[in-house]
């Protein structure tokens, strides 16, 4: 198995600081070049609306559909037909994902400066979101919930989703997807993928009202979508092509850790699987085991290309403090620490969209049923976005609530800021109140 070796050991000897982040390339997954083919599917969309999408599911999906919108019948018979074992995981995944999220709710924040003046930080449901729940290479069932569960608990009002028409289900999302939909009692559905789903989220066509807020993975036109539209409708973190980055010592077991790397390469041929350790026999007793582990999955030719690939690798650090150091500039969408005292440098992780401690919490766990959110940021993005959750569907605004003697009280300083920022008539708005 073709894995690249990074070999970092001794970079941080000279003291000069070392670029960890460029020394990890990601994936190439270049925005600016979809920009090129999603400007004009947006613009069609906007101009030409739901005939617009037909034609663009009939070219990128290759189906023929008279309607976007999936009838809640659809949904209704997917779940009746829906094979018990699976129903089964997802009702368990469900109660997990609702129970970490009903946690999350955050209660208002109630400030008393002094007597009658009070601030109140009040949170807010977003009104209208668009959900997108990829079907590309694979039926993210998984992201149904991921997506729908924070928004339900959050007390969105109006949950519209979307997921690519399949050709092999006479033009409707897969038949899973609809069933957790009708499951989580989602009934607004439209069978529509990548851009065209986002446009259609921002723009409003045809039956689907335009949302506040679009949310969920997606492949580089569902990420380029959200981009272009940023601004004019809300949207979540950037959540592209999977990643997973394992910090591990000698302790860890390199059947676990191959097996980690490729259950992310499976996702995707843009996959990232990067191993950081300072271990060269577990690198060595790693690339063996990928050897034995690849031949032996279902989509070898995907995960071959993604391990293979130049955002994958195995870095080879002097020691784990070097290789935490790698891993807080990388900022991986999955970070798994496989090491000796686990719980200590989980700590100390500053960039990651989710953590997994220790050999029995495998990123397959956060993907389906850990009672955590798999939408999570990706590209670096960690750095300074969160994953879905509760708060992602909630804004928030400060409610300023004085009386006269709370506004006493502060008067003569914002006459003074006022005069201080040649605004006189803010003072003066002041002042009027006391001078009667
Ligand atoms: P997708 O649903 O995102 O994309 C499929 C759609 O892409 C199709 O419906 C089609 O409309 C459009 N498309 C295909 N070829 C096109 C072309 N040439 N031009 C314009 N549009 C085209 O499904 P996918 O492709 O399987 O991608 C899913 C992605 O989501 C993967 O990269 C996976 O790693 C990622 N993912 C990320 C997270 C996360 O949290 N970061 C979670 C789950 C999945």
């Amino acid at each position: 198995m073709t894995i690249r070796r990074i070999d970092l050991r001794g970079a941080s000897s000279g003291g000069a600081p070392v670029d960890y982040r460029a020394a990890v390339p990601r994936a190439e997954f270049d925005v600016e070049a979809a920009a090129h083919v999603v400007r004009p599917i947006l613009d069609d969309i906007r101009e030409r609306g739901v005939e617009a999408i037909l034609e663009l599911s009939a070219r990128f999906d290759k189906v023929e559909l008279t309607d976007i919108r999936v009838p809640a019948s659809a949904s209704a018979s997917a779940l009746e037909q829906l094979d018990p074992a699976v129903r089964a995981g997802l009702e368990e995944s469900i109660a997990r994902l609702r129970a970490t999220c009903a946690n999350e709710l955050e209660s208002d924040a109630v400030t008393d400066l002094a007597p009658g003046a009070r601030v109140v930080h009040r949170k807010v449901p977003v009104g209208r979101v668009g959900l997108y729940v990829p079907g590309g290479l694979a039926p993210l069932v998984s992201s149904v919930l991921m997506n729908v569960i924070p928004a339900q608990v959050a007390g969105v009002r109006s949950i519209a989703l979307a997921s690519p028409p399949q050709a092999d289900w006479g033009g409707l999302p897969h038949p899973t997807i609809l069933a957790a939909c009708a499951l989580l009692g989602v009934d607004e559905v439209y069978a529509v993928g990548g851009a065209q789903a986002i446009a259609m989220f921002a723009y409003g066509v045809g039956p689907c009202e335009r949302v506040d807020l679009v949310t969920g993975p997606g492949n580089i036109y569902v990420v380029t979508a959200k981009r272009l539209l940023k601004g004019q409708v809300g949207i979540d973190s950037e959540a592209g092509p999977t990643e997973i980055a394992i910090l591990a010592d000698e302790t860890a077991d390199p059947a676990y850790v191959a097996a980690d790397l490729i259950s992310q390469a499976e996702h995707d041929p843009l996959a990232a699987s990067v191993l950081v350790t300072d271990s060269e026999t577990l690198a060595d007793d790693v690339e063996a085991e990928l050897d034995k582990q690849v031949a032996a999955t279902k989509h070898v030719e995907r995960i071959r290309t993604a391990l293979a690939g130049s955002q994958s690798g195995i870095v080879l650090v002097d020691d784990l403090e070097q290789g935490l150091a790698v891993v807080n500039a990388y900022a991986a969408e999955h970070l798994e620490i496989q090491t000796r005292d686990a719980h200590e440098w989980a700590a100390r992780v500053t960039n990651a969209g989710a953590v997994f401690i220790g050999p029995f919490a495998p990123v397959s766990l956060g993907d389906y049923a850990a009672g955590s959110n798999h939408v999570l940021p990706t590209g670096g993005c960690a750095c300074h976005s969160s994953g879905l959750s509760v708060r992602a569907f909630t804004k928030s605004m400060h409610v300023i609530d004085y009386s006269r003697e709370g506004l006493e009280g502060v008067r003569d300083h914002v006459v003074t800021l006022a005069e201080a920022e040649d605004l006189p008539g803010h003072g003066a708005a002041v002042r009027v109140r006391f001078d009667r």
